[in-house]
């Protein structure tokens, strides 16, 4: 299958003071061409790192350290110029961040942002008919309000319409309703979904929400301690996951303890019902299953055999 992008080896590091703070580990898979992708687990596992370190949000920050390639149109994101990264970011790499207020300049009207945001051609009439194609029935008087005036609803969508504007190739949605109440969160991710899918670009959306493991995404990638556990392309997940850790996010096993990860061996092991002494002393690799799962875990067989 075709990939948008193609992730290898990629590790994050925080400087301070000099010292390395590992936050992601040797990282590789790739985005499926014109499918949706969900990246799960919990707040601090490494998510929105990733999902920015791939697109080369990160590298060039003095005290981040960012290795290993992120290939997008045979192009290493991770090699690019400012400006070639900034001409990608105004087409075909798009973001929809997690606080929609903080999309938008307060003191300026919602028009102002929107049109310094978007290229020439786009005139007030296509403005309009843009901001109801993400639902936003009255786009006049979006336009003429300030951020404060509108619901954090109104301005996910007005943030959304502004991402989706030039018909990126990948678009990249890091936590985009953990601001939102539970109804809206769903509306919003069938939002994302529905344009998705008519302009046949890739998604990537990042979430702590499990929510997102019922929905009808194509593959989702988990997270736990700055490593991908699991890399899942088929459906139902709930009753497909292997990890430990991804069936308590899917809510099949519920018996994980609240416990902070491991330094040594599998870092799930403190909280895993299924973890052996191996566990505390070495770590697993990702090891392809016959049905396409990658999973992270030397006893990921006992998970479906039920033992
Ligand atoms: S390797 Fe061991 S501790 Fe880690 S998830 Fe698998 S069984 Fe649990």
């Amino acid at each position: 299958m075709t990939s948008t992008l193609d992730v290898r080896q990629i590790s994050v590091e925080y400087l301070s003071q000099g010292q390395p703070s590992p936050i992601l580990h040797d990282v590789s898979c790739t985005l499926p061409q014109a499918q949706r992708t969900a990246v799960i687990g919990e707040s601090g596992r490494g998510k929105s790192t990733f999902a920015f370190a791939i697109t080369g949000l990160l590298h060039r920050s003095p005290s981040i350290r960012v290795t290993g390639e992120s290939l997008f149109q045979r192009q290493n994101l991770l090699a690019l110029d400012v400006d070639s990264l900034r001409g990608l970011r105004r087409k075909e790499i798009r973001y929809v961040f997690q606080e929609p207020s903080e999309s938008f300049n307060p003191l300026l009207r919602l028009g102002t942002s929107i049109r310094a945001s978007l290229c020439d051609g786009w005139d007030t009439e296509r403005i309009c008919s843009l901001l109801e194609r993400v639902g936003l029935a009255e786009p006049l008087r979006v336009l003429r309000s300030y951020p404060h005036e509108l619901s954090i609803g109104m301005l996910q969508r007005a943030a959304i319409a502004v991402a989706v504007a030039p018909e990126p190739s990948l678009l990249i949605a890091d936590e985009p309703t953990s601001a939102l109440d539970e109804p809206l969160k769903w509306q919003i991710l069938d939002l994302l979904e529905d344009l998705r899918s008519s302009m046949q670009c890739t998604s990537l959306v990042v979430s702590h929400d499990p929510m997102l493991l019922n929905e009808s995404v194509d593959q989702v990638i988990v997270f736990f301690a700055g490593r991908i556990v699991e890399i899942n392309p088929n459906r139902p997940l709930r009753a497909e996951a292997l990890h430990p850790y991804t069936r308590m996010l899917a809510g099949v096993d519920a018996r994980s303890r609240l416990h902070p990860p491991a330094p040594v061996g599998c870092a799930f092991h403190p909280r895993c019902p299924l973890a052996k002494d191996r566990c505390r002393t070495e770590l697993p690799d990702l090891e392809q299953t016959s049905n396409g799962t990658w999973v992270r875990c030397f006893y990921w067989k006992s998970t479906t055999s039920g033992s």
